[in-house]
């Protein structure tokens, strides 16, 4: 994502969803800069660096999923997890006001679901919900499949719309392996399914990545996962986590 270009962002709203998250809408500062961004971006996980300057003069990236970009408009949203007071991106969202500005970098992406497969394995935390919602919202009428999402608590559960054939799972739990033992539990249909699994590194990348690629003999092409963060770990710590978990993987 090196050479993707900056965007400035002006936040128009921001809208508490659940007392866990926040959803940020911004409009673009120049229009004409954010579509020429936007325009190619088809990848329903699309993300953008949000770029936090800081008082020595560095700046700080954190990355969220950018959700219904608008070109004509030049609009989009965001929806921030808010964990508590640590970190910069939460508690920034979580007090973001109509008129703050904000640039940011990308986007990136990776995946849209494949209409060519036969069921969709959509699983994630909060952080992964919005990519989630994203990827409901591209399936076709006729789709199906099992998407399961992890929150703590009963009332963190949103609204999700998606195809009648896709059922949706709320895993209501404080335990870190919650989501695991949920994708674990759920029916396994026939047919080529296309994953998507991402949310807190340690139970995508250990509880649910062997399970797909070895135990269901996944091929790697056909899923799509990683952390979005990681417990304990700032994101500039968790890059740390993946290259060590990427070096000792060869
Ligand atoms: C491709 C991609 C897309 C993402 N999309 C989204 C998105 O749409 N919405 C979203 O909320 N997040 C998303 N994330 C995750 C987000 O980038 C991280 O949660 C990031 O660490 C938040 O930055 P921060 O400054 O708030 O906290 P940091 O400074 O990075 O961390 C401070 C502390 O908070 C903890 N922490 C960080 N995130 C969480 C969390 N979600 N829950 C509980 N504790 C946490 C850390 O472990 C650390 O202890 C995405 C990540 C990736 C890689």
């Amino acid at each position: 994502m090196s050479e993707r270009p900056f965007t400035e962002l002006v936040v128009t709203a921001r809208e508490q969803l659940t007392p866990g998250m926040v959803r940020v809408r911004f409009e673009a500062a120049d229009h004409e800069v954010f579509a020429a961004a936007f325009a190619d971006s088809a990848f329903t996980d699309r993300y953008v660096k949000l770029v936090f300057p800081q008082p020595d003069g560095s700046t700080v990236l954190r990355t969220y999923t950018a959700l219904e970009p608008d070109i004509g408009a030049g609009t989009l949203a965001i929806d921030f997890v808010v964990h508590g007071t640590e970190g910069i991106a939460g508690p920034w969202a979580a007090d973001a006001e109509e008129g703050d500005r904000i640039t940011v970098r990308g986007p990136g992406g990776a995946y849209a679901p494949d209409p060519g497969a036969d069921w969709h394995l959509l699983a994630a935390d909060e952080a992964g919900l919005p990519a989630v919602r994203a990827a409901l919202a591209a399936l076709s009428a006729e789709a199906s499949g099992h998407a399961v999402v992890h929150v703590p608590a009963e009332e963190h559960i949103q609204e999700l719309d998606g195809p009648a054939g896709v059922e949706v799972t709320w895993v209501v739990s404080t335990e870190p392996d919650a989501l695991p033992e949920a994708v674990r539990e759920i029916a396994w249909p026939v047919g080529r399914v296309h994953a998507f699994v991402h949310g807190e590194a340690h139970a995508v990348m250990h509880g649910i990545r062997p399970y797909l690629l070895k135990e269901r003999g996944l091929p790697r092409a056909d899923v799509s996962i990683s952390g979005y963060w990681r417990r304990g770990r700032t994101e500039e710590g968790f890059r740390a986590w993946k290259q060590e978990l990427a070096s000792t993987e060869g």
